[in-house]
């Protein structure tokens, strides 16, 4: 194969190579993960000087030869730049970065994910919402995509629905257990259950009602418990 393609991508990292180029990881709406050189990028006046900074998000043409991508053209669409004002919220978006890369493969299409990312970055950039708020809501929201959030309507040893039993939360396990299965995991209450349960399916937007929620400091560090025990990311 040769030949341009167009696509929507976020950089997650960038790498010096050579002495002008950059080494780019995008993930991309059309094909998950791409690795892509941008040359002459690190020349002063280059056209491409903001294409290859980690956060920026657009439209790129890569060029494909000789088994590697060439960013070509880069249509700048956001670069978050808020976020290098406030430690805080760059650190925390830079994990996102992270784990959407290690979490990320290629040539399989990303939408969902992608769509996730420049939500989830624009809240963290654009508004004051609580960053431990907006990570539980990127977490939940990524294991959904993943395919394996945290089980919250039933036991996951035995089953039992959630309505008919006191429910715990046991990470390795899958989520919620019932007393009788696991009476020494961790307790969960009624309303963190129901986070845990509807914030996967939610708009991104509903972080701004979440924030009224008393029980979400509990369900944020109940993802936290998840991502640690059933994904192997630093968070
Ligand atoms: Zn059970």
């Amino acid at each position: 194969m040769t030949g341009s393609i167009n696509v929507s991508a976020l950089v997650l990292r960038h790498a010096a190579y050579r002495d002008y180029d950059r080494m780019i990881t995008l993930l991309t709406a059309e094909r998950g993960k791409v690795e892509a050189v941008v040359r002459g990028c690190r020349r002063p006046k280059s056209e491409l000087i903001n294409a290859a900074e980690p956060f920026v998000c657009g439209q790129y043409q890569l060029y494909f030869a000789h088994e590697r991508f060439t960013v070509t053209q880069c249509r700048v669409t956001d670069g978050f730049y808020p976020l290098r004002q406030d430690i805080d919220r760059l650190t925390q978006g830079a994990k996102w970065l992270r784990i959407l890369e290690q979490t990320s493969v290629e040539d399989e299409p990303a939408h969902e994910k992608f769509d996730l990312a420049l939500q989830a970055l624009s809240y963290l950039a654009y508004t004051q919402t609580d960053i431990r708020l907006l990570n539980a809501m990127f977490l939940m929201k990524l294991l959904k995509i993943e395919g394996i959030a945290p089980i919250a309507d039933r036991c996951a040893v035995c089953g039992k629905s959630a309505l008919e039993a006191e429910m715990r939360f046991d990470a390795l396990r899958g989520g919620c257990v019932c007393s009788s299965c696991a009476s020494n995991a961790r307790t969960l209450s009624y309303g963190a259950r129901r986070i845990l349960l509807k914030a996967p399916n939610a708009p991104f937007k509903s972080v701004e009602m979440l924030a009224t929620h008393p029980d979400w400091p509990e369900a944020a560090q109940r993802v936290n418990d998840f991502v640690r025990a059933r994904l192997n990311v630093d968070i």
